[in-house]
């Protein structure tokens, strides 16, 4: 099965194919070889990169819109460059939503992406291609991006792990950004023991991020005990709500009656201010995104309606026009219009400003349940992967898929998504752990704890070829 995972990928022959740029344009590559990982040594590991994180290796780096196909960096993001550092061995960049809007991977302006379990069925976004070249197990490893559940949702969908850690854990340099006070790295895996090898290499402060925060690296493995006795869980009553798929919500229960038959403590609680979270990061996200992307211009990045000859661009201002109309997608294009508006006099007050003072309540309100416990157990997405297609006239309907990925992002914590079994339909579920800042120890000793009562992960899609990634 093709899937449609990469934009850009090494051949084992020491080649390289793109969607992008033509072959023989691309730097030569080592084939990669697939090392164990037991050991924590990333040497030889290959891992693939979501094409909205920059690579100095002379290949595109597109955020896969037509506004940067042509770009190619001149340097690697500092999460690029601590794997290479420690061995590892980028083998590709991959499909995404256009500069990581969206849930499908549908946006993207360079090509498809489907999920491996069902062809027919989105793989989830914004960091689809690398879920998919984890969950074929084309690569153990994979990096992508997390603004709002990039890559907790697509690991939902296509039954991998996929972590998101604390906000300032993982440099930003040389990630694309979209939402700067959301966006973090998030790393895909097939166990819970090979994200925290990955986290640990990525992680630390960076003098080239002043969001990065200087606190000490541990090595993660160490947190993986298997003991949760005495963990306190608590499962938010305002994430099983009417519109969860049934057999969501019976996975999340059964996981945490399997933690309390491990010895956790599981108690109910309440985070009120959830209702509100779609609606205060689909202002803030726009904000922050309508502000980043203003540097796509024609003058200084990828693509410009100056040198386009089916463009028309004779002044300064028809150059900026025709270069945001012709390279940038609808999502993209809605997205900055909304953004401007939220922020324009007169109406900065009445919605910005009050989605920040509500994005503080929603802060607050997992500090004070963080008093009372050490992790959240939560449904990572409301259903199951959905057809291609299906949400993508509906703006609303494709936002409210991540219900409950977005609050751990406006509040900056850690966030994992573990795969919890399988609906009726055959297709992965997952579940999420949310804990506290710097909580990510917690965080994958809990999931650890759970992934080791099932053989889910070990499971392959049917029709998996590696080739087809
Ligand atoms: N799906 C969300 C959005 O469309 C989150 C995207 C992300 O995390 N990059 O904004």
């Amino acid at each position: 099965m093709k899937t449609g995972a990469y934009l850009t990928r090494a051949e084992p022959d020491g080649s390289a194919r793109s969607r992008t740029a033509k072959k023989g344009d691309l730097a030569k590559h080592p084939a990669p070889t697939i090392k164990t990982l037991a050991t924590g040594s990333l040497k030889g590991v290959p891992v693939a990169v979501k094409d909205i994180v920059v690579t100095d290796d002379g290949r595109p780096s597109t955020a896969a819109s037509k506004i940067l196909e042509p770009f190619v960096s001149p340097y690697d993001a500092t999460a690029v460059a601590k794997l290479r550092e420690a061995g590892a061995i980028i083998t590709g960049k991959t499909n995404l939503d256009e500069f990581a809007m969206g849930s499908s991977t549908e946006t993207s302006a360079l090509g498809k992406t489907v999920n491996p379990w069902d062809p027919e069925r989105v793989p989830g976004g914004s960091s689809g291609g690398s879920a998919v070249a984890v969950a074929t197990r084309d690569v153990p490893l994979a990096l992508g991006t997390d603004t709002g559940g990039s890559v907790r949702q697509p690991a939902a969908f296509c039954g991998v792990v996929g972590f998101k850690p604390t906000y300032g854990r993982v440099s930003r340099y040389g990630m694309i950004a979209m939402a700067s006070s959301l966006d973090q790295a998030g790393t895909f895996s097939l166990t819970v023991e090979d994200t925290a090898t990955l986290l640990t290499a990525i992680s630390g402060a960076d003098p080239h991020d002043a969001t990065s925060v200087d606190q000490p690296v541990p090595d993660y493995r160490k947190a993986l005990t298997g003991d949760v006795k005495g963990l306190k869980v608590g499962l938010p009553k305002e994430y099983f709500i009417d519109g969860v798929q049934p057999e969501v919500e019976q996975a999340v229960r059964a996981a945490a009656d399997e933690l309390k038959a491990q010895g956790a403590e599981i108690t109910e609680i309440s985070l009120p201010h959830t209702k509100y979270s779609i609606a205060v990061y689909y202002i803030v996200m726009p904000a922050e995104a309508s502000s980043n992307l203003a540097r796509y211009d024609g003058i200084r990045y990828g693509y410009s309606a100056e040198t386009d000859p089916e463009a028309d661009a004779k002044t300064l201002l028809d150059i900026y026009l025709q270069t945001k109309s012709r390279g940038f997608g609808d999502e993209v294009k809605r997205r900055i219009m909304l953004g401007t508006y939220v922020l324009s006099s007169g109406y900065y007050d009445a919605y910005y400003k009050q989605a920040m003072a509500v994005r503080t309540l929603i802060q607050k309100d997992f500090d004070d349940a963080f008093k009372d416990v050490d992790v959240i157990l939560t449904p990572t997405t409301p259903t199951t992967a959905f057809k291609i297609g299906e949400k993508s006239d509906d703006p609303l309907q494709m936002y409210l898929n991540d219900i409950f990925t977005v609050p751990a992002n406006l509040a900056g914590l850690p966030a994992i998504s573990v795969p919890a079994g399988f609906d009726k339909q055959g297709l992965p579920i997952g579940l999420q752990l949310m804990g506290p800042q710097w909580g990510e120890e917690t965080v994958l000793r809990a999931a650890h704890a759970h992934e080791q009562q099932h053989d889910w992960h070990a499971q392959t899609p049917k029709d998996n070829s590696k080739e087809g990634a």
